[in-house]
């Protein structure tokens, strides 16, 4: 199969579908791999090191998407791109369509096969190409959270580890699920002293199994709630009800009890934000203060660390895109049901319940 690999042209996204030991993979398995100059610039991966493993580099991104039959990228497409894709084309990468009633529409009027990361599944019933994101942002949320804890930047003066003779500062982690659970292995790696909420009680049996002594877990009732966001100073809300709005959890008046300089980080804010107050940042201006509390809602962490994030992004996707190329499209979803359910709009339908169902007016 000949294969795609755009340059991203997103607002500051310097992460690229397929790094260059990927295309090693597929080259490998007898595939061509066209890759848009300078596609992998902003991470460091140049032309030669795409040339030197097979794959060809062409001038833009209207010739690759001329050449290729499969296109792979990292983000929904962008409207220049939609106009490129044709019917015979396959589209692999985040879509995110739920939220995005004109790009559903125009992939729809492609006719193309688009096969979106986030909705594709495993048998344990997880979502295993959304996962590397959920890990980096919970990993990224206590770091931006220090960050934010200092003096200079407007915080409490805080250092969440602690030194002798001083008590560690105090963080709260609402859901325990990927990014939950990321962000307690950074915090309790800082000696920080941590809760985590939830109100799964199975996972906070295994969350106490896993991280022993080193956290408190409780029941995210609201009065733990309250407590915990007036104790804290920092607060992190992962939580998520698939396929649903994020559920306020902190309302604007339990800003009031909260100590001044305490920072609230909203990862969840990709589903709506789980903080009453919560509005989507970008990285280029990511915080803002509500009653003196310092709020971090980016709604896409993993874009700063770009290239972390390129090879765990690549380490999920890269298996499907094999199958893909290796049997085309249809077989590849006829053999493996899994990756079926990344079907999202194909022959100018949707495919995909949960997007067809928050559309009822599109067909
Ligand atoms: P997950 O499904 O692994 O975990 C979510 C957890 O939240 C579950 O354990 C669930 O029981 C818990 N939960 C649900 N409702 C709750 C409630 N009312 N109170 C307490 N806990 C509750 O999800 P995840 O992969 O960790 O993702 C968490 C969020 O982070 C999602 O919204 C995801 O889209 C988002 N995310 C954001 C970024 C970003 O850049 N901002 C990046 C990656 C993921």
């Amino acid at each position: 199969m000949r294969i795609g690999v755009p340059k991203e042209i997103k607002n500051h996204e310097y992460r690229v579908g397929l790094t260059p030991s990927s295309v090693a993979e597929l080259v490998n398995h007898g595939h061509e791999v066209f890759v848009e100059t300078k596609a992998g610039c902003g991470i460091d991966f140049d032309d030669d090191h795409y040339r030197r493993i097979g794959a060809t580099i062409l001038d833009s991104a209207q010739d690759v998407f001329d050449t290729a039959e499969m296109i792979v990228k990292v983000k929904e497409p962008q409207p220049s791109e939609i106009a490129m894709l044709k019917p015979h084309h396959t589209l692999y990468t985040y879509l995110h369509l739920a939220a995005d009633k004109p790009q559903t529409e125009g992939l729809m009027k492609s006719g193309a096969t688009c096969i979106a990361y986030e909705t594709v599944t495993s048998p344990a019933n997880t979502l295993p190409l959304l996962k590397p994101m959920s890990e980096v942002a919970g990993r990224m949320s206590v770091h931006v959270g220090q960050h934010y804890l200092e003096k200079e930047q407007g915080g409490r003066g805080v250092l969440l580890g602690g030194v002798p003779g001083v008590n560690p500062g105090k963080v709260a982690i609402f859901g325990g699920g990927v990014a939950g659970i990321n962000a307690a292995m950074m915090a309790t790696g800082l000696r920080a002293d941590v809760t985590i909420y939830d109100i799964n009680p199975d996972r906070l049996a295994e969350l106490d199994l896993h991280f022993g002594s080193t956290i408190k877990t409780q029941y995210a009732s609201k009065p733990a709630i309250e407590r915990a966001v007036a104790e804290s100073h920092l607060v992190i809300g992962a939580v998520l009800v698939p396929g649903a709005a994020a559920p306020k959890l902190v309302t604007r008046e339990m800003l009031s009890t909260m100590k001044r300089g305490s920072v609230l980080v909203d990862i969840a804010i990709d589903q709506g934000g789980c903080f009453e107050t919560s509005k989507a940042t970008t990285h280029d201006d990511p915080v803002y203060e509500v009653d003196g509390i310092i709020h971090y809602c980016v709604a896409n962490m993993p874009g700063a660390v770009a290239r972390t994030s390129t090879f765990a992004l690549n380490n999920a996707t890269l298996p499907g895109a094999v199958q893909i190329a290796n049997l085309g499209p249809e077989e590849a979803m006829r053999r493996d049901p899994h990756l079926a359910n990344g079907l999202n709009v194909s022959d100018g339908k949707v495919r995909h319940k949960a997007v067809a169902d928050t559309f009822d007016d599109i067909d």
